[in-house]
């Protein structure tokens, strides 16, 4: 199977076939397409399965095909435990969104918040942060989320080993009632489905 078959539009595929991806791996398989038709997917993956792949491409093709004139408001959430998964991928967004005009940034603790702020108003359409720094700056009124398609939390387990469940759950909370949530976790214990089965809306459709 080929990523044209998948349904993503040939910029993409030219991005992912410069970085010498000739084929999907198997989350991407499944992920991908259940994404593209807008369900909420949990996914058990581990590290090293291509599962950045798996909810960073539909996500840029969903994004792409609706584009926005404005291009200034978050449309894409991506919550990962650490500053080192945020960079990379943030990364690994900015390589497959290589050929499409579409903002994304990282941002994370530990560094002064100012310059991230000017970002913000220049304009982020995916943003890629940990909790603890996104939390401050909504505190802050530096973020807005009213135009919020879809929601990813990756590591989902490692950010409830971390003790971010209160963090994630006031961030939720934020968030527009009707959007699209992508859990990928590299286990899926009763702690990560209890998160998952607390999302509103209509629950997790696929599950891999
Ligand atoms: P990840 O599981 O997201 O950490 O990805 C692990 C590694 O696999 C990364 O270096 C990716 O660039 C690479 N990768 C992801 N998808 C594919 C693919 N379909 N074919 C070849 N390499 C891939």
């Amino acid at each position: 199977m080929s990523f044209s078959k998948l349904g993503l539009c040939d910029p993409i595929i030219k991005a992912v076939t410069n970085l010498g991806y000739t084929e999907p791996t198997a989350v991407q398989k499944q992920a991908i397409p259940a994404i593209l038709l807008g369900k909420n997917v949990l996914a058990a993956s581990q590290t090293g399965t291509g599962k950045t792949a798996s909810f960073v491409l539909p996500l840029l093709e969903k994004l792409n095909q609706d584009r926005k004139l404005r291009g200034k408001r978050i449309r894409a959430l991506i919550v990962t435990p650490t500053r080192e998964l945020a960079v990379q991928v943030e990364a690994s967004v900015a390589q497959y969104s290589k050929y499409l005009k579409l903002s994304s940034m990282a941002m994370y603790g530990g560094v002064d918040s100012e310059q991230q702020k000017q970002r913000l108003i220049e304009g982020v359409e995916i943003l890629v942060a940990t909790p603890g720094r996104l939390l401050d700056m909504a505190h802050q009124r530096a973020l807005y989320f009213d135009e919020l398609e879809v929601l990813v939390l990756d590591e989902a387990d490692r950010m409830l080993d971390m003790g971010f469940i209160d963090d994630i759950k006031n961030i939720i909370e934020r968030l527009p009632v009707k959007r699209q949530n992508l859990l990928f976790s590299a286990t899926l214990n009763d702690e990560v489905r209890k998160l998952a089965d607390g999302f509103s809306g209509d629950g997790f459709d696929s599950k891999s």
